[in-house]
């Protein structure tokens, strides 16, 4: 049976910066794709998109009223209303066929084009046309209640985009605002990064599927499932790969499913138990850049490099205890998904809050501790999320942020700021 690790990769712990780098260093944005827009949303754009439309693609009309001629109705007031004849009607789609002449007006509804020969638009509610019904009775004349302007109420061709123009560089994250941007000038498909594939495996004998009973002494899987989901947040696309158990055959058979994956996580068997082989099945089928890392949670942490084919796909190899595989998903995962989206700026964000409780480091590891952040007075405030064990999913589960202690820092009082990584931005906080 596989037993303490023999490989000769005992290098020192390093530092999280390093290990980070270190990762890092092995991705790059992945293949581009083309997509159809309604499936881009979060992606980060792979080309520029250059618009070959003016938006809007012709004058048109800001309101519903009456398209004039602002000199004809100049010191028009609701005592003084001038009387202009309504010569058509027009609506958004229509174009306008005909071309006003003095003291006429066009009936014209929002986003139709502006006749010929107008060059402003009276709302309804500054004319004596209140019913501002489509179908009401359209009268040969209006009382016009306002002086206008030139081009009051007309939107102008070109006015949002301009045909030739960049509406957007290659590298934009596309939010909902950008992919309507895109739908404007006509786009139904756009070139960006392709998501990664990420394969996780949890290993252990004593890990059970949920849904199953659970025989004494086993636990449910839950790392697969934080992990699957946190790779989905982070806008990858995660395939559980299932449960290795504790021998070398059962992990390098699942591991030997990952070839199509541009990264694999698996959980538990890095540290120094006696079943602890994921770092074995590494060293045998492919490579250990580290796996040991100045942080807590998350020491026991693997990454290499696991050949398939002749290729090396990245391996991160978290550690069992479900808030340390969590956490160091944060650090290490999901900037490294991020960058193979295409994103420029990969790490979380941070903020300074004003620490409630104590923070020990007895062993000069960088802690990430699990907190809540909330604000007071407009300032942020953080508390710690409950008992600090990487055991304790519950914590995790109440936190939103995790609260960093750096590694020479012996001790962070309450009082004091601390840095905080931001998991989440609950609304009803921020
Ligand atoms: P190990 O790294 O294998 O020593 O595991 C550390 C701890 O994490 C042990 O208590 C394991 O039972 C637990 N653990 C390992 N894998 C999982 C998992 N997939 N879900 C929940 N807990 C796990
Ligand atoms: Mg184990």
């Amino acid at each position: 049976m596989a037993s303490k690790n023999q490989d000769g990769h005992h290098e020192a712990m390093i530092d999280v910066e390093d290990a980070l780098s270190k990762i890092l260093a092995v991705f790059s944005p992945l293949s581009t794709q083309k997509r159809d827009i309604l499936r881009t949303n979060g992606m980060v754009l792979a080309e520029d998109i250059i618009s070959g439309i003016n938006i809007p693609p012709l004058d048109n009309s800001a309101m519903d009223g009456y398209a004039v001629k602002y000199e004809n109705i100049q010191n028009a007031s609701l005592k003084n209303p001038k009387s202009l004849k309504v010569v058509a009607t027009t609506a958004a789609g229509e174009l306008p066929y005909l071309t006003l002449f003095d003291n006429e007006s066009v009936r014209i509804m929002t986003g139709a084009p502006i006749p010929m020969g107008a060059n402003a638009v009276v709302p309804f509610e500054e004319t004596g046309d209140k019913l501002n019904a489509i179908n009401s009775k359209i009268a040969n004349e209006v009382r016009i209640h306002t002086s206008s302007f030139l081009g009051q109420h007309v939107r102008k061709a070109g006015q949002d985009v301009k045909s030739g123009e960049t509406i957007l560089h290659s590298g934009t994250v596309l939010h909902p605002s950008h992919i309507a941007l895109i739908a404007s000038v006509g786009k139904a498909f756009v070139k960006v990064f392709r998501r990664p594939e990420v394969a996780i495996l949890a290993t252990g004998n004593e890990i059970t599927k949920p849904g199953n009973n659970l025989q004494t002494g086993k636990i449910y899987d839950s790392n697969s499932y934080g992990i699957a989901s946190a790779v989905l947040e982070a806008g990858g696309n995660p395939a559980i790969v299932g449960i290795a158990r504790d021998n070398f055959e059962s992990i390098e058979k699942k591991l030997n499913k990952c070839s199509g994956s541009d990264l694999v996580i698996t959980s538990a068997g890095v540290s120094k138990g006696d079943f602890d082989i994921v770092k074995d099945v590494l060293s045998k089928n492919g490579t250990i850049e580290f796996h040991s890392v100045r942080m807590k949670p998350g020491k026991p942490l693997a990454f290499g490099g696991l050949n398939q084919n002749g290729k090396l796909i990245p391996l991160v190899g978290l550690p069992g205890n479900p808030v340390s595989a969590l956490v160091a998903f944060e650090q290490f995962c999901r900037p490294a998904i991020r960058l193979m989206l295409g994103h420029k700026f990969v790490p979380r964000a941070t903020i300074t809050a004003i620490l409630d409780d104590e923070i020990d480091n007895q062993d000069g590891r960088r802690i990430y501790a699990r907190a809540i952040v909330y604000k007071k007075h407009d300032i942020y405030h953080v508390s710690l999320s409950g008992f600090q064990s990487s055991n304790i999913l519950s914590a995790m589960a109440k936190a939103n942020g995790l609260a960093i202690c750096p590694e020479n820092k012996p001790v962070i009082k309450a009082g004091e700021t601390v840095t905080v990584m931001m998991l989440y931005w609950p609304s009803e906080v921020f």
